[in-house]
């Protein structure tokens, strides 16, 4: 399946959905998730057309790739320093319910976040 340029986060990228950004650069957006999940929920995503982490790490390249790990790094620190510790979580395709079809690892954190799995819907 090809890349839907629809996509919400698609949107956002081209401005035309508002978002409140955390962090910027060249090849990356965070911005805050819309329905956090923790008292700091940051969504941090490439802004090449990527919908998985199977296609960020074959296709991006590696100014992408060290751009995205070390935003993440950057917002991990923000989160860090609210908690402490924090968590990373990218979900893929249908098995981990991704959503959104555009890579994004969310950066949780703020309160004790509780064991890494509820039980599966
Ligand atoms: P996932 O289930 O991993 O695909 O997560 C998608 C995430 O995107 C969810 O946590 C949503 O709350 C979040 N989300 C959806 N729309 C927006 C938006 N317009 N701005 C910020 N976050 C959003």
């Amino acid at each position: 399946m090809s890349y839907d340029d629809q996509n919400i986060f698609a949107k956002i990228l081209r401005g035309e959905i508002p978002n409140k950004t955390v962090y910027e650069d060249d090849h990356v957006l965070a911005f805050e998730d819309i329905q956090p999940q923790a008292p700091v929920h940051v969504l941090v995503i490439p802004k090449g057309p990527y919908k998985s982490m199977n296609e960020f790490s074959t296709e991006a390249s590696d100014a992408e790739i060290v751009a995205w790990v070390r935003a993440i790094g950057k917002v991990a620190e923000i989160v860090d320093a609210k908690g402490p510790g924090y968590r990373l979580i990218v979900n893929n395709g249908d098995n981990a319910i991704q959503e959104v079809p555009h890579l994004h690892i969310h950066v949780l954190g703020g309160r004790r976040l509780g064991r890494m799995l509820p039980k599966a819907d």
